[in-house]
């Protein structure tokens, strides 16, 4: 695949708009708040939305439980690099879960529901083809993916 320049909230907006009815059949709330001065960045297109994809499908499957699911996408420039946060108020990832996480094949969900393989892929998109880095931070009630992509990749 060829490498494109592109804006983030683009490929974000429409992966939205992808996953509509399970965010309308969750009640969850989204709040956007993109940074319009973040320049394009050189990127495998379709693999980003795969990404955007695959962290906004779990955190739908955290929030299903409660009802009122708040999703917050939230995107910034930080010194070289595009930084995209994205929150849910589910129940939060247990500390023995936490480590393992980007394991190929783990998952918590019910057998059919989840293959285990969403942040396996998710890490190598982001570290492996983009050079870029991902940070989770969880509590009880609250969870956030930070990915950081170059926006100048070598
Ligand atoms: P799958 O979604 O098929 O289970 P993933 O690789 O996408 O596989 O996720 C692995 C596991 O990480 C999930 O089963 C879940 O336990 C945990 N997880 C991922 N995202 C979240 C989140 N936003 N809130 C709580 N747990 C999460
Ligand atoms: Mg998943």
């Amino acid at each position: 695949a060829d490498r494109q320049f592109a804006k983030v909230d683009t490929g974000i907006r429409n992966t939205l708009k992808m996953l509509g009815h399970k965010i309308k059949a969750g009640n969850v709330i989204v709040h956007e708040d993109y940074d319009d001065n973040l320049p394009e960045i050189k990127m495998l297109v379709g693999e980003l939305n795969q990404v955007w994809t695959n962290l906004i499908d779990n955190a739908l499957d955290a929030m299903e439980v409660n009802g009122k699911g708040n999703l917050n996408i939230r995107t910034r420039q930080d010194r070289e690099f595009a930084e995209i946060t994205i929150t849910d108020n589910g129940p939060g990832i247990a500390d023995d879960v936490k480590n393992r996480i980007f394991d190929p094949f783990f998952t918590t969900k019910q057998m059919g529901k989840g293959t285990g393989m969403g942040l396996e892929v998710v890490q190598r998109i982001v570290k492996t083809q983009h050079q870029g880095s991902i940070k989770v931070n969880s509590s009880p009630g609250h969870t956030e993916f930070i990915i950081c992509i170059p926006i100048n990749p070598s």
